[in-house]
């Protein structure tokens, strides 16, 4: 699998100190995407589940984690490697929210059990207009697991965006939903 990045805490993209986790590979394309360096599968991010694993669990076993972003890059490009990560996550927390260009129901049903809010759709360099959680506001956010309905009604309602930066061994990482004039 092809994982660029873990971070945490990420405060900015879900409610709670979440664990983000960063996929490498995006056939998309979008004029004005945030990370083009991930669209390509890059060696230096070629990993094993079980080294990603390693990584989470010393988060976790130290730190209180309120849930998963999973974004990139498009996870669902790497459908298996996606799979078989949402099965091991899920028993540290199934807050999980998963980012994707790809259409909600074009996606297999098989994946999106394991996923509690999915925000789907490419994004559209005009229409960011600063929706919460959204890079454009054609977007759509879905709340499949009944159990988050009222945490993620809330945390819409209540919040703005943020960016987060985060210094790494890459340089600075600035994370969150970014207006279209924002230079990375
Ligand atoms: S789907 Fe997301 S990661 Fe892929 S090009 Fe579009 S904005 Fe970038």
């Amino acid at each position: 699998m092809y994982v660029a990045r873990i971070l945490y805490p990420v405060k900015v993209l879900g409610p709670g100190n979440r664990i983000g986790i960063w996929f490498c590979g995006c056939p998309r394309r979008c004029e004005g995407c945030s990370n083009p360096e991930l669209w390509e599968f890059q060696d230096r991010y070629k990993t094993s589940l079980a080294t990603v694993m390693s990584l989470i669990e010393k988060i976790a076993q130290v730190h209180s984690v309120d849930g998963f972003t999973i974004t990139g890059g498009d996870p669902f490009f790497q459908p298996d490697a996606l799979s078989r990560l949402l099965e091991q996550i899920k028993k540290i927390s199934d807050d999980i929210l998963v980012y994707t260009g790809y259409m909600k129901n074009d996606l297999p049903v098989s994946l999106l059990k394991n996923i509690s809010v999915l925000i789907d759709a490419p994004y559209i360099k005009a229409r960011n207009n600063n929706c919460c959680l959204r890079g454009s506001d054609n977007q759509n956010i879905y709340v499949l697991n009944g159990k988050y309905r009222a945490v993620y009604e809330n945390y819409l309602s209540a919040t703005e965006n943020q960016i987060q930066n985060f210094m790494t061994q890459d340089g600075i990482i600035s994370v969150g939903i970014h207006r279209p004039d924002f230079i990375f």
